[in-house]
């Protein structure tokens, strides 16, 4: 992987509306995370974009056979896509370097090849998923018949904006049903390029669309639209609602939520150590924090505490931030500085309340964009604010306990429930904490994604309703 020249990458700035670039609606500057510097300018789309945009869609889904066709024809369509995202891997991770936190060599060999990947995933479940015949009466016969919603409006956040759209679009393209989707104002571009490559590699023009803008109003006009049928959202819980309350104000529909986590890292001293070390900096570290699975709670067995909080120490001490242009960045800057205000107020409150910063805690300076160093937090309990809120940045809190259930009752949160790590040498202990923790996906002695897209994720609590990939997300 080499550096790029961030002024040399070429992209749309509009809507992408029935395969059409669309300039329409007031425009806003959108600057570049890792030096702050304004490079491009977005139209935000009203409430007429909006529909311009579900008119397109549902235009498309009857005019292009997209949903009648043979299935194994939209499973091939999609797969030509898959290899065209894997083609253009440099063009599409240098646009998406440039305009997120993911660092170039990140961007290509991680995120657009999972992007890639994860549509060949979602192709070939076109022609898997019939219904089935149900056990009725036996002089009758009923058959439960699977079908598209039609159009699906979604949703995306700023902190993976490849990755998340193709968890949004993969599925719903696979079942026969266009999309309008929204990526966040921070982070704009990459998801048009993605779009038009669906239409280069045969999708029908208006099966993917994109209507850019702001939350509140475009998407908030995407949300209440009449014309979609089913609305997939990911971002913090606050605003999870607000879809949530728009849909239902104009009619009834299913909304699939993948919110906020505060997810605990639940390590027992019979841990192995330096694994354990590994996964919870690893964690930490990967996109500065700035995703939802983030392990964001270290709760340690009091026995290796000061041993396990030295090897992280070790492991944290040495970053490499820098602009995510840069082949050689490995540490992704913080998306935007209200971002890091956010980041900056939640440590300035939990230190008001005893916190203890035994690493990090301050901004690093000297890059134009901010960026945030990896920050170690004692002298918390379950009321301090950083124990309590979505940091979405690389801060880790760190409790004690004494036996099995204590941690287990320390690694419950009142509000989140999305992910969890255990770390224990006794698999009947991992397993134990596995059925007892209400998180939707539980890690044992590791802490990470894989290209295993079988495996739904989703949270329990207010980290949100239904599931992304797997078989529950087609
Ligand atoms: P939001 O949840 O506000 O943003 C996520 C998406 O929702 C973006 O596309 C945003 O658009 C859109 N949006 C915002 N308001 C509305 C609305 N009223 N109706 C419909 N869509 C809306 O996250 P923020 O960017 O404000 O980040 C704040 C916090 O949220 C973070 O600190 C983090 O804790 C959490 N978060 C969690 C994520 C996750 O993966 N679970 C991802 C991102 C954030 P736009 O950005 O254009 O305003």
């Amino acid at each position: 992987m080499s550096d790029f020249a961030p002024d040399s990458v070429a992209f749309a700035t509009g809507h992408y509306i029935g395969g059409e670039v669309v300039q329409a609606g007031e425009r806003i500057d959108v600057a570049r995370p890792s030096d702050g510097a304004a490079y491009a300018d977005l139209p935000i789309a009203d409430a007429d974009i909006v529909d311009r945009a579900v008119a397109s869609a549902t235009k498309a889904v009857a005019a292009s056979g997209w949903a009648s066709q043979p299935p194994r024809e939209r499973a091939r369509a999609l797969r030509r896509w898959a290899d065209l995202i894997e083609e253009r891997a440099v063009e599409l991770g240098r646009l998406e370097a440039l305009g997120s936190t993911r660092p170039i060599a990140q961007a290509v060999t991680g995120d657009v090849a999972s992007v890639a990947e994860g549509i060949r995933f979602f192709s070939e479940w076109a022609d898997k998923l019939g219904g089935e015949v149900a056990a009725t009466r036996h002089d009758n016969l009923g058959m439960i018949v699977s079908e598209p919603y039609g159009v699906v409006g979604a949703i995306t956040p700023w902190n993976f904006p490849l990755s998340m759209a193709s968890w949004k679009v993969g599925p719903a393209l696979a079942a026969g049903n266009a999309i309008v989707l929204k990526p966040s104002e921070l982070t704009p571009f990459s998801t048009v390029r993605l779009a038009e490559l669906a239409v280069e590699a045969g999708i029908p023009a208006g099966i993917f669309n994109v209507v850019q803008g702001n939350g509140v109003v475009t998407g908030d006009a995407l949300s209440r639209h009449p014309g979609i049928a089913k609305l997939s959202f990911t971002g913090s819980t606050r605003t999870g609602i607000a879809v949530m309350k728009a849909a239902a104000e104009t009619g009834i529909k299913p909304v699939t939520l993948e919110l906020g986590g505060k997810s605990p890292q639940l390590v027992f001293a019979d841990a192995d150590l330096d694994r354990a070390a590994a996964c919870i900096a690893g964690s930490l570290l990967a996109n500065a924090g700035q995703a939802c699975v983030a392990g964001s709670r270290l709760i340690v067995q009091r026995p290796v505490m000061e041993e396990l909080v030295a090897r992280l120490k070790a492991r944290l001490a040495t970053v490499a931030p820098g602009p995510t242009w840069k082949a050689a960045t490995s540490y992704a800057p913080i998306i935007s500085e209200t971002q890091a205000r956010r980041i900056d107020d939640i440590l300035e409150r939990s230190r008001l309340q005893g916190a203890e910063c035994l690493l990090g805690g301050t901004r690093i300076e000297g890059h134009g964009g901010a960026f945030y160093q990896p920050t170690l937090l004692a002298g918390v309990t379950a009321q301090t604010a950083a124990v309590r809120e979505e940091i979405f940045g690389p801060v880790l809190t760190i409790q004690a306990f004494d036996d099995e259930a204590e941690g287990l009752s320390l690694a419950d949160h009142p509000e989140y429930g999305l992910a969890a790590g255990v770390y224990t040498a006794d698999l009947g202990r991992g397993l134990r904490a596995m059925r007892a923790l209400k998180a939707g996906t539980v890690w044992i002695n590791r802490y990470s994604r894989t290209l295993d897209f079988i495996l739904p994720t989703g949270g329990y609590k207010s980290s949100g309703i239904g599931k992304d990939l797997g078989r529950q997300a087609v």
